[in-house]
Formats: C-alpha cells, structure tokens, sequence
C-alpha cells in the first residue's frame, strides 16, 4: 500500500555512513508521518525538483545544486564550518547565471542533549590533566614509583574560549566541580560564577591566568590559526590545551613547538586540519599529545531527530525557519 503525502519530499543529503544514514531515515520518518523522508539518491528529478527542505549530514554541495528550490536546510550537526566553506567554494565556481547559488539559511543542531555530552567530555579531560593522567601514565611505562604534589582543583584555572551553547555549559560544569574557571566570548558575557572575557585584550589577561586552556570556538574567519606562536607566548608557562573545536583553531606546527619548549605541557586534541588524522602525522608518536578521534559530543540520533523533527513540523505549520547560522560570520 502506498501514502499520499501533500507536502513534497524532505531529501536527507549526507556523506555519512549508510546504516546511519537509514537510522536518521527511519526515526525522522516515524516522527514526521505526514511528510516522506528520501535519500537524496533514491528522489526521481521530479522530486528534486519539489524539494524545499532538505536534512543534511556533511553533504556533498554538488548534490545540494541539484535541489534548485531549497528554501532552507537543517544540518543533523552542532558544527556547519565545513558545509558552510564548501558551499562557498562551490558557489565561486559557478559562473552560470542559470545556476542558482546555495545561498539558503543554513540551520544547525542545537540540542541541549550534546551540551551535556560535551560538558561531560570537558570535565574528564580537564581532570585527565588535573590530576596528572599522562605524566603518571608514562611513569608506569618506566616502572617508576613517584608521587607528585596534589593540587585542589580551587587552585587551577581554566580558561574556556567560546562561551555559547556548549562553552557556556562546559565552563558551568567546570565551576560545578571546584575549578576557577575563566570564559572567553566575541560579546561581553556575565555568568554567576564564571569571570569573563572579550575582545582581542580579554584574550591575553585570560590565557595570561589559566593553567588548562579550553577550545570550544566555532572555526572562522578570526578563529583559525588563533592559537598560534604569539598566543602561547601569552600562555602561562606549561599550560595545557585541550581542543574540542575545530583542529584549525590551533596552528599545529607551532603546538609541536611550544610543546618541545615547555611552553606547553600537554594537549588533548579531538579535531584536526584533517579526519581521520592521517597514519604518518607527527601528533600520533607525540608523548605529549593524546588524540581523541572527534569524539568528545557526538549526535545523538535519539534526542537530535526529535529536535530535527519538532523544527520541521513548525515550519510546516508556521512558515517560520528556525534561526539561521550567519553566513558571513560562519557560525
Ligand atoms: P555557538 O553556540 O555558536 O558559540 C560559539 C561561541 O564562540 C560564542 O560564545 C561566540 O561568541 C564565540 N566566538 C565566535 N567567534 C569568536 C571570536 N572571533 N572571538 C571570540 N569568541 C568568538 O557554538 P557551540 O554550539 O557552542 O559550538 C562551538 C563549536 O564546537 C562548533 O562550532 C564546533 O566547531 C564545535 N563542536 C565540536 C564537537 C566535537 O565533537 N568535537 C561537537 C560539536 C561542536 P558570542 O557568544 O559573543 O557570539
């Protein structure tokens, strides 16, 4: 038996693998019943054609293209820098005027589920250098027995750069759990119990304070390459970083350096210039680096497709699109 659907398809365009693609299939479809959920490859041209909404996980843009009356897009991601950067490219290169360009807002993944995941990823990595885990791991590499002072989490600071949905949330569990925390934003922000920080003087008095510096900055235009040579020199001497933004943000040849200077103790990486890490890159055999492979706040299919779905179904009743990421900005 086949449905008749009245609104026109909803194309899901993803580049991720195809039984998580068929997971998103299967939830959307059971949340949205009114509407038919596709795989980009299974809609006819006609279809295409008919396409005003489309769900997407890292697409392809050249796919994107071939949907002309996008009205708007809603990524299955917290982090569009990379659909946001393609897309651009893509447009750039078209010099058709008949060829429209992708230009469509652009709405991410706000769920206050994947906060909690990455708050939760904050803290264990902020105690894993707390509490000295890496030196204490290679101490039983050497069978060595050595017991290093204990330092009250009320006596270190951390510093978190990005104070929005999942730097805000991170730096309150912080504070949660007995840190100084410090917060660093491009707005002047207040929180309770969280001193914090703008602008390009608010950087160097907050990196100049904290003894574990916490990435949670979107990448863009200002943000790539700001944790640099200058910016550690900035650093109080063997600062740990941990960097659960975007691997851009932090320029890796000059990590490489200041870790051999001292300048830096430690760093927790979970994104890099490029995923997966290639084999041969010199941060795998680094002593001094420990690499998650971008897992600190993965989606959760469960409590993202119900947001995903809520949007759609307002959209669908009100006309509204949810708040767009600011293109030029690029987040
Ligand atoms: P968000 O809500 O958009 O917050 C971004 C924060 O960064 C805001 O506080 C913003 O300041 C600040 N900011 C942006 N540009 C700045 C600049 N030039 N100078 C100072 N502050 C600046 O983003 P979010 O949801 O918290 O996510 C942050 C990033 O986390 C994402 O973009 C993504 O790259 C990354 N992420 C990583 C994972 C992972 O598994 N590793 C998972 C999800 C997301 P204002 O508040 O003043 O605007």
């Amino acid at each position: 038996m086949s449905i008749l659907f009245d609104s026109p398809p909803i194309a899901f365009v993803s580049r991720i693998p195809d039984t998580e693609a068929q997971q998103w299939l299967i939830v959307l479809n059971t949340l949205l019943p009114d509407n038919e959920v596709c795989l980009f490859d299974s809609l006819t041209t006609r279809q295409k054609q008919q396409c005003s909404l489309a769900v997407v996980a890292n697409p392809d843009p050249a796919e994107l293209r071939q949907l002309p009356n996008l009205q708007w897009v809603h990524s299955t991601w917290a982090g569009v820098e990379r659909m946001v950067a393609e897309l651009s490219v893509a447009d750039s290169l078209v010099n058709d005027p008949l060829i429209k360009s992708t230009a469509f807002p652009i709405v991410r993944l706000i769920d206050p589920t994947l906060a909690h995941t990455m708050a939760e990823a904050v803290l264990a990595w902020t105690l894993y250098l707390h509490r000295d885990m890496p030196a204490y791991r290679a101490q039983q590499s050497a069978a060595q027995w050595l017991q290093r002072p204990y330092i009250a989490a009320s006596e270190r600071t951390v510093g978190v750069l990005g104070l929005g949905k999942l730097g805000a949330l991170s730096a309150e569990r912080l504070h949660a759990n007995g840190f100084n925390v410090l917060g660093w934003s491009r707005h002047d922000k207040s929180f309770e119990n969280i001193q914090t920080f703008a602008a390009e003087e608010g950087l160097s008095a907050m990196l100049a304070q904290s003894d574990i510096v916490i990435n949670l900055l979107p990448l863009t235009d200002q943000t790539r390459g700001l944790l640099s040579t200058a910016r550690f020199a900035q650093c109080k001497q063997g600062v740990s970083l941990i960097n659960f933004g975007r691997g851009p943000t932090m320029n890796q040849a000059d990590l490489i350096t200041a870790l051999g200077a001292g300048i830096v103790s430690h760093a927790v990486l979970d994104v890099f210039y490029e995923e997966p890490l290639p084999v041969n890159h010199p941060y795998w055999s680094h002593a001094d680096i420990t690499i998650l492979p971008h897992i600190s706040a993965p989606t959760s299919i469960s409590s993202a497709s119900k947001i995903v779905a809520n949007n759609i179904r307002e959209y669908y009743k009100t006309g509204r699109i949810p708040e767009a990421v600011d293109r030029q900005l690029g987040y």
